[in-house]
């Protein structure tokens, strides 16, 4: 049977005359990773806030394991990543880990995660010492530490070089196979790396809720143009490959041929019929 870990019914936030959150409805099942993405200002930190019980929805109903967010029990099944980070300055990195792990009832063995996360040697280094990336790496530990069931994190790799992001990957999809993990990213690739469900938002509102495949086949073709016999020809396609094929076998005069690939915002437009 399916357990439900995260319930949202019709949530909804304001901040002032600003709508964050529309009637959101959506429900988090156990053993999925689930990507939430959107453009800017979308509504997504809100969301997660709201799930974290750090912030409370205006109106609907939120469910975290079946009790209030807020509630100490429930929050002890969670563990989370902000965005912004900061470390007391003074602490070593395995001084942290370890008070971060005490509030939990069992947590994670503390030297295995940081060598997960690639911060053995860093164990006795000082928070203030840290770069932006291993302070990056140290806030994910910290999410994993207490072994929760659910695991939110918050534009987890931002400010990760690639090769960093990979591996990232790599240990967060490792980490993933025995919990729930609800994420947000602004790249369409690490939602496709990581999630087994994407969730879309725009302006408060889902405007999409499926497998990675499908989004791919909504918004995964390739932009071509070129300059043709009559001019400038932009076009978009599922498979350029074929189409090329197809052009160059029905002999059609063609220059400056260039293939892109839409990026994260021109997929929204295309979500939002270009209403943006
Ligand atoms: P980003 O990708 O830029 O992090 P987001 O999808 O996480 O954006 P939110 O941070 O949830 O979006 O913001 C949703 C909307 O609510 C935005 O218009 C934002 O300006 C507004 N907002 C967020 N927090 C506050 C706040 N504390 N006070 C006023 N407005 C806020």
């Amino acid at each position: 049977m399916q357990e439900t870990v995260l319930t949202f019914v019709d949530v909804a936030k304001s901040y002032g005359d600003v709508r964050a959150l529309h009637s959101l409805s959506v429900a988090v099942q156990r053993d999925e990773i689930v990507a939430l993405l959107g453009p800017n200002g979308a509504g997504k930190t809100t969301a997660l806030e709201i799930a974290l019980g750090l912030r409370a929805a205006d109106g609907g109903r939120v469910r975290l394991f079946g009790g209030s967010p807020q509630s100490a029990a429930t929050r002890r099944r969670l563990g989370a990543t902000p965005q912004e980070t900061g470390f007391p300055d003074m602490l070593r990195v395995e001084e942290i880990a370890a008070f971060v792990a005490e509030h939990y009832p069992s947590h994670a063995p503390i030297g295995a995660t940081l060598e997960r996360f690639g911060l053995a040697e860093l164990a006795k280094r000082r928070a203030q010492t840290l770069s932006g990336g291993e302070s990056r790496r140290l806030a994910l530990a910290l999410a994993f530490i207490g072994d929760p069931e659910f695991v939110v994190l918050d534009e987890p790799t931002t400010g990760l070089d690639v090769e960093s992001r990979r591996r990232l990957w790599e240990v967060v999809r490792n980490l993933g196979s025995r919990r729930s993990i609800l994420f947000t990213t602004h790249y369409l690739e690490e939602a496709e790396a990581l999630a087994t469900r994407i969730l879309v938002l725009d302006r408060g509102q889902l405007l999409f809720d499926g497998a990675p495949r499908t989004l791919r086949g909504l918004i995964g073709g390739r932009r071509l143009s070129y300059v043709g016999a009559d001019g400038p020809v932009s076009v978009t396609t599922q498979d350029a490959d074929a189409y090329i094929r197809a052009m160059v076998n029905g002999a059609v005069v063609f220059s400056d041929l260039e293939i892109v690939r839409p990026s994260l915002e021109e997929a929204f437009l295309t979500l939002t019929g270009g209403s943006q």
